[in-house]
């Protein structure tokens, strides 16, 4: 089979080599397909570090081994994963988080999960906007086919990977129909994996156990921005993060590494730990079918680790028996082939998995416009605005709030309000987007500076919209 393989900058050569070692001693039986990218390829003009010419071999393997790369001091660089990400539509990255205790230190022993990050969405469609002097907005962006597909994802991982529970982070107590509609999702997908346990906790008090009993919990299924953040601080405090892999998986198309840079100030050396993308490469296996060879890789590398041969990084006078270089540390996992570690808990990945089918649930619900929240700079008080609103036929003002409180009818006297308005037009009767502009064109006759405005639309008779 052709794995497409990037060696990277930094380390990166080295500890590519050692990988493509030991997956040949173990029998991996691939074929490597030399791709370009990284900070030559920056330096040489293409703005996201990656050669044209890569696209096609990327498109062709389908899978994608990639060394850590160096981006280039400065500014204008896209970055290279982002570029990947979106080109192929890798909607999961997933971050095995594990302690190696007592092979290696850690705070946590029995540390041992998951995060099931959703790659595409959230926060991260970058769109944002200043529509007042003093007012920025971003557009969080979730989508129904976009939570089914991570949510199921983050289930077919559990039962393909032997864990017993799937849990899920949001804010859905705050954002009611984004996260809400994350959380619900979950909730109907659970029902169709009765054997995994399943459970959802807020992200702040769901964050703040991860970080002081990681050991309650297994796989964790959560938005992009929450996975962001999330997945470097369980890897942090699972006290590796130069042992840590990830996988960026697409329906057609996965990349797979470690989560560490390219270290360069230890690059050329021979000292530089392949750990983290040997883990990104056994992932690649499970992926690509390969699980038994994935599994005696896992549990060669596992074996090392107890055995005390460790990388500088690692090394510790206690723990360790010897501190080994990265070709010495390849070959001691490859000495080890066919052994299971005793100590360590050893790994076993169920034969021949493969996903289900990723595709969600087409909408059939009836869609009904309401009404429109229209954005206004603030020119003058909220009670003199409103004065002016009563003859806008076939709407009449709900209500105008700043900074998501209320400021008419009711409202406090200590609110804070801001140079944004948003003012609420409920329709009396049915109306069209004509109705819409028509009122637009009348505010706009007022004398009001429209930044933007927003449809309300009931879905099956509720509303699509926050009130
Ligand atoms: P880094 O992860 O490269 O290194 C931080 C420190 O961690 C190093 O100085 C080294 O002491 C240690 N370290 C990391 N990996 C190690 C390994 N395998 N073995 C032994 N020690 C290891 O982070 P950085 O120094 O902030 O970034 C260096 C470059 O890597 C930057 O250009 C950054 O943009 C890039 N980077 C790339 C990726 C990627 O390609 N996915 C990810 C993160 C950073």
């Amino acid at each position: 089979m052709d794995i497409a393989v990037a060696y990277g900058d930094g380390i990166g050569p080295e500890i590519m080599k050692a990988c493509i070692e030991i997956l040949d001693a173990a029998g991996a039986n691939l074929t490597y397909k030399e791709v370009e990218v990284g900070e030559k390829v920056y330096l040489s003009g293409q703005k996201a570090g990656i050669d044209p010419k890569a696209w096609e071999t990327l498109r062709k393997c389908g899978v994608f081994l990639k060394a850590p790369i160096t981006t280039p001091q400065g500014g204008g660089y896209r970055s290279l994963n982002v570029t990947i990400r979106a080109a192929f539509g890798l909607f999961a990255n997933i971050r095995p988080c594990v302690s190696y205790y007592p092979a290696v230190d850690t705070k946590y022993p029995g540390m041992d999960l998951v995060i099931v990050r959703e790659n595409e969405e959230d926060l991260y469609t970058g769109l944002e906007y200043r529509p007042t002097e003093n007012s920025y907005h971003a557009i969080k962006m979730i989508t129904r086919p976009g939570c089914e597909k991570i949510v199921r994802y983050a289930f077919e991982y559990a039962v393909t990977n032997g864990r017993k529970k799937v849990t899920c982070f949001t804010k859905d107590n705050i954002l009611k129909m984004t996260d809400g509609l994350f959380h619900k999702v979950f909730e109907e997908i659970a029902k169709e994996y009765p054997s995994i346990e399943n459970e959802h906790w807020i992200i702040d008090i769901g964050a703040a156990k991860m970080t002081d009993t990681p050991e309650n919990f297994d796989v964790i299924v959560m938005p992009n921005l929450y996975g962001d953040i999330l997945s470097d601080i369980a890897a942090q405090i699972a006290g590796s993060v130069g042992l840590a892999g990830s996988a960026n998986i697409g329906s057609n198309f996965a990349m797979f590494e470690a989560i560490h840079g390219s270290a360069p100030r230890r690059a050329g050396q021979n000292v530089a730990n392949p750990s983290g993308l040997l883990l990104g490469a056994i992932m690649m296996l499970v992926h690509i079918g390969k699980t038994e060879c994935a599994e005696a890789i896992h549990n060669a590398w596992l074996k090392t680790l107890e055995d005390g041969i460790h990388t500088y990084d690692i090394y510790d006078e206690k723990k360790s028996r010897s501190k080994v270089g990265t070709k010495e540390f390849a070959a001691a996992v490859i000495s080890r082939l066919g052994q299971k570690p005793t100590t360590l808990k050893a790994v076993h990945y169920a034969k021949g998995s493969k996903l289900k089918n990723m595709s969600s649930t087409p909408s059939q619900e009836k869609k009904e416009l309401v009404g429109v929240d229209v954005f206004v700079e603030k020119t003058a008080s909220a009670d003199e605005l409103a004065k002016k609103m009563s003859a806008i036929e076939p709407f009449m003002l709900d209500k105008i709030a700043s900074r998501g409180s209320t400021v008419w009818p009711n409202s406090l006297p200590e609110t804070n309000v801001g140079d944004l308005l948003r003012m609420r037009f409920m329709a009396k009767t049915a109306v069209s987007v004509s109705d819409i502009l028509y009122l637009l064109k009348k505010l706009e006759s007022m004398q009001l500076t429209i930044t933007g405005h927003e449809s309300l639309i009931n879905y099956s008779g509720k509303p699509g919209y926050s009130e």
